[in-house]
């Protein structure tokens, strides 16, 4: 009964794996996947002790439509929508909230900072014009096909585009829009929500403030591994099999054709392959290609993490789900990050704890934080000196915030850094959004999701296009899942 269908394969079973798994067995493919590590989720995963549970990877959660169109009805699972996004504290002693009500949050600036509420609401409709015209272009289509890119209607969305004039950076745009600094600081930060430097991404990126601000911010009822649970359980339902412990050692093909894969010592022959590891470990392990290898070098990575998970002794109810703990010099901390490849003495620090959400994730009266600084790709640096410095200052900088003696509330710590999550991934340097957008050409540069010399070949997850985080990468999966489907047609 399935020799007449078509087989595919998917390395990886992080967030765009999966849902290539389950769009690719909805065509009526037999899917396979195989991955490294004995879970599903890559980057998006978590752990437990001595009775937290701790999401270790992603902790924001935005367009979740794009997860719910994947899931039948009885998988979709519950996410609240939050009301408050964010609680940022400034070194000048300000505390400011932002509220997902647009008009509350304006107000709040307003009486915070003295700006017009008006200056915020028009920079989001700004934004929210970029999304709208980029959106379609950049995000939700190959642009590496000239077909898909050069439609009338996209003709027209890029001309009105280029009309709005945003080609200065991201923070060029946000001193120009608010004579604040610290509002400047506030929407600057979006740039690392890809990994990038506000000081060199385009003003454009200014469209993930429109996502968290005005499409929402939502968190799942059970944490953010629920997205992995409900989506793994999805593709099973639909008859994928899954290998785990099982890394795939090599892409086969041969004059111009896509064989197979080689795992196991064993060569299996598929039609289709879609990879959802890093581009650059496809490169120099399942395909060996120097060139392209260099061609990925040449890009700056995007920044990666340091991490400490802490089970805290009592609950801090002045603290939400995310907090932001700005640096007093945000310039010269992406200089850190980006030139001299190190965390600045003084890093912005951000506050996550899940157990606001989902009670069950901390013993009664206590919490689980995730504490992360954003830190440099991994090149050599001494981590172990590195962490003992940040720690320090991290705990200086909340202690002096919140008037507290945090070392005594710490019951235990884990710690994730480049290192480790280059491990743990494959994640070239360790980078959380493969390569970063800290060039106005950097979308064009990213890997495409396919390859016309070698059909039946294709690309999903955050180090190709569109990028980094999960709804980008739950869009690259929805691209290969069309290109797929048209190649059955043919
Ligand atoms: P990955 O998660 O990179 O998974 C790739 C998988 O391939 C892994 O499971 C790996 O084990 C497997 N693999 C590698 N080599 C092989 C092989 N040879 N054979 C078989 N399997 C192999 N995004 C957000 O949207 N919101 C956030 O708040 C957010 N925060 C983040 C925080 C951190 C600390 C990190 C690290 C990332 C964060 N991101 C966030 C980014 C987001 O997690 C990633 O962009 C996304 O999860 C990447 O998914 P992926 O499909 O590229 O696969």
């Amino acid at each position: 009964m399935n020799q007449n269908r078509s087989t595919a394969a998917v390395i990886g079973a992080g967030i765009g794996g999966l849902a290539a798994a389950i769009r690719l067995a909805r065509l009526g493919l037999l899917v396979e996947v195989f991955e490294q590590a004995a879970h599903p989720g890559g980057k998006i995963s978590e752990f437990r002790q001595a009775g937290f549970r701790f999401d270790k990877g992603p902790s924001l959660f935005t367009l979740p439509g794009l997860v719910d169109e994947l899931l039948d009805d009885d998988l979709k699972f519950d996410y609240r929508k939050l009301e408050v996004i964010t609680q940022y504290f400034f070194e000048d002693g300000t505390q400011l909230t932002a509220f997902a009500d647009v008009k509350r949050f304006a107000d709040e600036v307003a009486q915070k900072t003295g700006m017009p509420a008006s200056g915020v609401l028009d920079y989001l409709k700004q934004a929210e014009k970029i999304y709208q015209l980029t959106a379609p272009v950049f995000i939700f289509n190959s642009f590496h096909r000239f077909g898909n890119l050069l439609t009338w209607q996209n003709v027209k969305r890029l001309l009105q585009f280029f009309r709005l004039k945003t080609f200065s950076t991201l923070h060029q745009t946000n001193v120009r829009a608010f004579p604040d600094s610290r509002l400047v600081q506030l929407f600057d930060r979006y740039a690392t929500y890809n990994g990038s430097n506000p000081y060199k991404t385009p003003g454009t990126l200014s469209v993930i403030s429109h996502l968290e601000h005005q499409l929402g911010a939502y968190f799942p009822k059970q944490g953010m591994y629920q997205i992995v649970d409900s989506l793994f359980e999805q593709a099973r339902r639909l008859g994928v099999k899954f290998h785990f412990n099982t890394p795939v050692d090599e892409l086969l093909s041969g004059d111009g054709h896509l064989k197979g894969i080689r795992v196991n010592g064993l060569e299996r022959n598929f039609e289709v392959v879609v990879s959802d590891i890093d581009i650059h470990q496809f490169y120099s392990e399942l395909l060996p290609d120097k060139k392209r290898l260099q061609k990925i070098e040449r890009r700056e990575a995007s920044s990666s993490a340091l991490i400490f998970y802490w089970g805290m002794k009592k609950r801090f109810p002045k603290l939400d789900l995310h907090n932001i703990f700005f640096s007093k010099n945000y310039q010269e901390e992406f200089a850190c990050l980006f030139e001299k490849k190190t965390i600045s003495n003084d890093p912005t620090v951000y506050v996550f704890i899940s157990c606001k959400e989902v009670e069950t994730d901390a013993p009664e009266g206590m919490e689980n934080w995730f504490v992360m600084v954003n830190a440099p790709a991994h090149a050599g640096q001494d981590w172990a000196k590195l962490k003992a410095a940040v720690r320090q200052e991290i705990i200086a900088k909340l202690n002096r915030q919140l008037g507290e003696q945090l070392e005594e509330q710490i019951l235990f710590e884990e710690v994730l850094d480049p290192v480790s999550i280059e491990n743990q991934t494959g994640s070239f340097q360790g980078a959380m959004y493969g390569p970063s957008s800290n060039s106005p050409f950097a979308a064009f540069n990213r890997h495409a999701n396919f390859r016309d010399d070698l059909p039946g070949l294709y690309f999903v997850g955050g180090s190709v296009h569109p990028g980094g985080g999960i709804p980008l990468c739950l869009s690259s999966a929805k691209i290969v899942a069309e290109m797929v489907e048209e190649k059955m047609k043919r």
